[in-house]
């Protein structure tokens, strides 16, 4: 089996082209025709020698998975379905904006962590992607988008790892990949615009800060471990108090000198007035610099919940902003194909069934408290 050459960062390419008996400096090249004009044909590569031309044809590849499904929506944000192999497949999502365009990659195909109101959660946990696999998200979007607007110019200014998967739970992969994307060599990516989002594995997050700190974006999604337990699994493993305190040591070295905290609106989960006062206490508590991302529930099917009304998610977000919190509403795009937070599901097989079942044991795992204190006060 040859090598895929998107599975290494600089330094990898580096060490798989002594191997070959060639010079570390080549790889400076190779990476660079790669990742910065998207070859594929060692043949068209004509900074290299002839020897390695061939060398490189015998041993090497540089490999994306099959596309399988492409989606354009009508606000100009593209989701594509990448073949993983085995029965799985994952979506990238394309979000273009006045002054800049994002690509959302995902990271695992399915995850672990299983939150209640997450579509790849109820899938369940497939596979680690491999580093080429999260590269070549990057790489296919990248190229083919210029190509087709016909620009030799970087199209895609930010990444976020906010696709499907859990990347601090795949972080053997995760930080070649990373380190890829930052690589002047590769795609220049400053460490701010370049975003990991994580459910909370506390002691991957101090390993992220301490070999490749990036903007960290943390889903927190309630302010009581009683309730994040229920949303959040993996808050019996690593409470918020652990959490918030992995965050503040993260800024130490963290490029943006906050925490974006990612809080998913549910109706009558999450979103009262109530859940609001005790996240401003919990935050001032600690005196952590943060940023505040509320993102509408996208609902998908078997969910068993509801989109928190845009009036409870503007008066939650009013309270917080009164506290002095930056606060923003996450805008949802790409509705029209299913390309928005949490609707990556990104199965080929029919596990509808599966999801059913597993919808129903978790809709009585979590009792919403609408209609307690608060919620009346806040609409
Ligand atoms: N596993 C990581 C990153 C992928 S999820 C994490 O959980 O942070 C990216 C973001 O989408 C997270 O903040 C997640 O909570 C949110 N999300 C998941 N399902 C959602 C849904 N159905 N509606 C809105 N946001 C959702
Ligand atoms: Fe996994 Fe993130 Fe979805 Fe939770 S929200 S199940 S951590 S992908």
């Amino acid at each position: 089996m040859t090598a895929n050459l998107l599975d290494f960062d600089l330094e990898g390419l580096a060490a798989f082209c002594e191997q070959l008996g060639e010079k570390r400096f080549r790889a400076v090249q190779l990476f660079r025709w790669i990742h910065q004009r998207g070859e594929s044909d060692f043949e068209r590569v004509s900074e290299l020698a002839k020897s390695l031309r061939e060398k490189l044809k015998s041993a090497a590849r540089v490999e994306a998975p099959r596309v399988l499904e492409r989606h354009d929506s009508a606000d100009g944000t593209i989701k594509w379905l990448f073949d993983v192999g085995g029965g799985n497949a994952v979506e990238s999502v394309y979000i273009p904006e006045d002054d800049r365009a994002t690509l959302c990659i995902s990271s695992q195909a399915g995850c672990a962590v299983g939150c209640r109101f997450c579509s790849t959660g109820h899938q369940g946990f497939s596979r680690n992607l491999t580093t080429g696999e999260i590269v070549a998200q990057l790489w296919y979007a990248e190229h083919t988008l210029r190509r087709e607007l016909g620009t030799q110019d970087r199209v895609i200014s930010n990444v976020v790892m906010m696709g499907m998967g859990e990347p601090l739970q795949n972080y053997g992969a995760l930080v070649p990949a990373l380190r890829t994307m930052l690589d002047d060599h590769g795609y220049g990516l400053s460490r701010r615009r370049l975003t990991v989002s994580t459910s909370g594995v506390v002691p991957m997050i101090d390993r992220l800060r301490a070999d490749c700190p990036v903007a960290l974006a943390v889903s927190l999604h309630a302010p009581s471990d009683e309730l994040r337990e229920k949303l959040v699994p993996l808050n019996r493993k690593h409470p918020i108090g652990e959490l918030l305190d992995a965050c503040m040591r993260y800024l130490e070295a963290a490029p943006r000198d906050f925490i974006t905290f990612e809080y998913c609106m549910l109706d009558g989960v999450n979103d009262t007035a109530e859940h609001a006062r005790e996240l401003v206490a919990l935050v001032r508590a600690r005196g952590i610099p943060c940023k505040f991302n509320l993102i509408p529930f996208n609902p998908f099917p078997a969910s068993g919940l509801v989109r928190s009304p845009q009036q409870r998610v503007q008066a939650f977000a009013k309270i917080l902003l009164d506290a002095g919190i930056v606060t923003t509403v996450r805008k949802t795009r790409g509705d029209d194909i299913d390309a928005a937070c949490g609707q990556l599901a990104g199965d080929v097989r029919d596990r509808t069934r599966v999801d059913e079942r597993i919808a129903r044991q978790r809709t009585v795992m979590l009792k919403p408290v609408r209609g307690h204190v608060g919620d009346g006060k806040s609409v």
